[in-house]
């Protein structure tokens, strides 16, 4: 082996581990991926079901970004149909109307109702604490409007959705001559010894045996059904505002891409709950307003890692949408060939 050709172990076949495993590959390093999953592609993990149907099996993923050096980076593995999400939230008595609140939403509710209308009963289902329990920027994902704007990422220059799906990109991120992937294999830390450098996407409170406790994530429980009619919602995904357990319905075929079938539609409703109800399954840190959790995830992050780097949403625990965990996983491999000590 060469100076420069190093064995990579990358730990998680998503978003974030596939960017690290074909930066370091075309670096000319021998890269292994391994997944404790028997599939690529993390949680933007989709599928085509037996009605023909394209289905995202950990809820909705919809791309949107302004950030031109991540779309150069993904168009190299994938075409694309641009699709600008809309969403709307379903009242109680019925009606259907736009989410993010906007202009023409906050007048039909009342202006003083919007918080406690949209917002309260959503995020204490979907968290699991008071809206002031949480940090305030999460909500301000879905930040309120006085204009007639209907779109769900108002502000992103780039929106669409990949042509043959997440998962068929993410393969073609992997698809290099010095990339192997092994699925349903699980890390374990001997793996350090047997490679020059490890990159992480597992949940850093874990590797490290939860010495300073354990960083709370939430997790979602999807119902996904089929039903003989052409189309049931009015958007592709329906949020409710009741108190109900279930946060928001996506109607898969009213993607682009995602099947023309003229007598059912594929719909899944999500139920959040905490991660330890769900099989240990972390899909979103959370970010509590007194900065609690951060605080945690700070000790982890001082620990000594010797050759390891951690990556992705549950190794850096931060709520990274997918635009994110691609610009954050090449500044992490760019940065690293910087500094490497190889
Ligand atoms: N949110 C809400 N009501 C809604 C939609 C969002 O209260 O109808 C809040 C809620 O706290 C949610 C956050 O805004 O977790 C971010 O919403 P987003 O749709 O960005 O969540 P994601 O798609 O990442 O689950």
């Amino acid at each position: 082996m060469s100076m420069s050709c190093k064995k990579i172990l990358v730990v998680g076949a998503g978003l974030s581990g596939a960017v690290v495993a074909r930066e370091m590959a075309e670096k000319g390093h021998q890269v292994t991926v391994i997944d404790k999953r028997n599939h690529v592609a993390g949680n933007a993990y989709d599928f085509v079901n037996e009605y023909g149907i394209r289905v995202h099996q950990y809820g909705p993923h919809l791309f949107h970004t302004s950030n031109d050096k991540v779309v150069a980076w993904l168009s190299r593995f994938t075409e694309w149909l641009p699709y600008q999400h809309k969403v709307k939230a379903l009242l109680a008595d019925g009606r259907h109307v736009t989410l993010p609140v906007n202009k023409e939403t906050s007048e039909l509710v009342g202006k003083e109702n919007v918080l406690d209308i949209f917002f309260r009963p959503y995020t204490q289902k979907m968290w699991g604490v008071e809206l002031e329990d949480l940090d305030p920027t999460i909500r301000q994902r879905v930040p309120i409007r006085d204009d007639l704007n209907e779109l769900y990422f108002p502000n992103d220059t780039f929106q669409a959705l990949p042509k043959a799906g997440y998962t068929q990109m993410v393969k073609n991120i992997l698809d290099h001559e010095r990339i192997q992937v092994q699925l349903s294999v699980a890390y374990d830390k001997r793996m350090n010894t047997e490679h020059d450098w490890v990159f992480n996407a597992m949940p850093i409170d874990e590797y490290f045996d939860f010495k300073h406790g354990p960083l709370p994530y939430r997790s979602i429980k999807f119902h996904t059904t089929t039903v003989p009619i052409p189309k049931v919602l009015p958007t592709a995904t329906v949020n409710f505002t009741h108190s109900e357990p279930f946060t928001r319905t996506t109607e898969w075929q009213l993607l682009p891409g995602h099947g023309k079938n003229p007598a059912y539609t594929t719909l899944t409703t999500e139920e959040p709950c905490d991660y330890k109800d769900n099989h240990m399954e972390r899909y979103y840190p959370v970010k509590d307003s007194g900065g609690e959790n951060l605080a945690r995830y700070r000790r982890y992050e001082a620990e000594p890692k010797g050759n390891v780097t951690f990556i992705g949403r549950c190794g850096l625990y931060a709520y990274l949408d997918m635009h994110q965990a691609v610009s954050s996983a090449l500044s992490i491999s760019q940065g690293f060939q910087k500094v490497s000590p190889f």
